[in-house]
């Protein structure tokens, strides 16, 4: 049987995943025409007429064909095509690492964004909605947007959140060209550094894969995995964090709260379970972004409580602070070295890598988690260098 690993099931995909992962298929067709016009006129036009534009923006955006929305599976499907040919003419299924750990099937983490002083406001409502489910969450503030009192940062960080950084302003310059990039770097550098952020999330979602390691941070999560209604519309295709050169990425995976409900007109968690079932069956990254400043109606709090309960109650959900789980990302990336059964440390759990098993049957290619329990047994027990038991034969060959 061959050795555990988790680049097998990372890198090796029947075409270069980099051309989705960082967008290279966007380059030149990102925005039509009447799109760039409208975000070029946006900062002088009343809210109103911002938000009735936007909607008329809505059947162009949703006629793009690539990639598909709500669920772009090209990586997924790739993913699942490499391990096929990997399994003609083996009955053993191939083992690796699992994709999270303790055994869990997937992840879910919740992240806002703070756009306003109003934000500002909403953050208590959002914050008791999750105590009431024990669950935490990351909250990115624009550093030079709006004032930020300290105790906010202090009581977010004692109620189990995560503090990280919306950009300097959110004026939608940052990406706008190298000069700009270049400039707002210090300023990102020493907020990032002064907050003790790990965590960088861009201001409305603008990015470029080859300057994002500039940043410097453990983490970005700027990438929707499909988003045509975004200023950038696109994305990475990916419901699993990847590799930004060192830095990891946390792809958004659901619908935002301010285009679902603002934009689109909804009115239900419809789109937000959905998908997170097809993430879950995937076992990927829930990763939803919802804004203090945009759900503080009693309607809104009433689906995002629901929402919660929902994600709760689903079995075998590993949910973490993004920090946690980029940590792990990383963690779990060292482990096609020869270093397995380490114990991931982080701030608040220490975490167990597990072994998992592809292998097809007549519905599909499907991971078992449970198949390896007693070579698992092993695995984890080998924290203290011992090479484990099976020869190695790496996978990603
Ligand atoms: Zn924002």
């Amino acid at each position: 049987m061959a050795e555990p690993s988790s680049a097998g099931l990372r890198a090796s995909y029947p075409f270069d995943p980099g051309d989705y992962l960082f967008e290279r298929y966007a380059a030149r067709h990102r925005l039509a025409a009447p799109l760039k016009l409208f975000y070029l006129l946006r900062p002088a036009l009343p809210r109103g007429v911002q938000l009735a534009m936007r909607r008329a923006c809505v059947p162009l955006q949703r006629s793009r064909a690539f990639p598909a929305w709500p669920i772009e599976p090209v990586l997924v499907h790739g993913q699942y095509e490499h391990l096929r040919q990997g399994l003609k003419g083996t009955d053993a299924g191939i083992p690796f690492v699992n994709f999270w750990p303790d055994g869990k099937r997937f992840s879910f983490i919740l992240t806002h964004d703070v756009e306003s002083g109003k934000g500002m406001d909403g953050i208590s409502r959002l914050l008791e909605i999750e105590q009431r489910h024990g669950l935490s969450s990351s909250w990115n503030f624009c550093a030079e947007e709006y004032p930020i009192p300290d105790a906010v940062f202090n009581d977010l960080r004692a109620a189990g959140c995560e503090i990280g950084l919306h950009g300097i302003k959110h004026d939608g310059s940052l990406f706008a060209s190298r000069r700009s990039f270049d400039s707002n770097l210090p300023k990102i550098h020493r907020y990032l550094s002064e907050w003790h952020a790990d965590g960088f999330r861009s201001p409305a979602t603008h990015r470029k894969a080859e300057w994002m390691p500039e940043l410097r941070c453990l983490y970005d999560s700027s990438f929707p995995d499909t988003d045509p209604f975004e200023p950038m519309a696109g994305g990475c295709c990916s419901i699993f964090p990847f590799f930004m050169e060192g830095m990891v990425e946390l792809p958004i995976t659901l619908v935002q709260d301010h285009t679902w409900f603002t934009i689109l007109g909804g009115r239900s968690i419809h789109p937000w379970v959905s998908k997170s079932e097809w993430i879950i069956r995937h076992h990927g990254l829930i990763n939803l972004l919802v804004h203090p400043d945009y759900m503080l109606t009693g309607d809104r709090l009433e689906l995002y409580d629901r929402f919660l309960r929902f994600l709760t109650q689903q079995h075998g959900g590993w949910h973490a602070l993004p920090v946690e789980v980029a940590q792990w990302w990383k963690r779990r990336s060292l482990m096609d070295n020869g270093a397995p059964g380490r114990r991931v440390d982080t701030a608040n759990a220490t975490l167990s890598p597990t072994l998992a098993l592809a292998r097809e049957d007549s519905s599909g290619i499907v991971f078992d988690l449970d198949a390896l329990r007693e070579r698992d047994r092993h695995f984890r027990s080998a924290g203290n260098g011992q090479e484990p038991a099976q020869p190695a034969s790496p996978l990603e060959d």
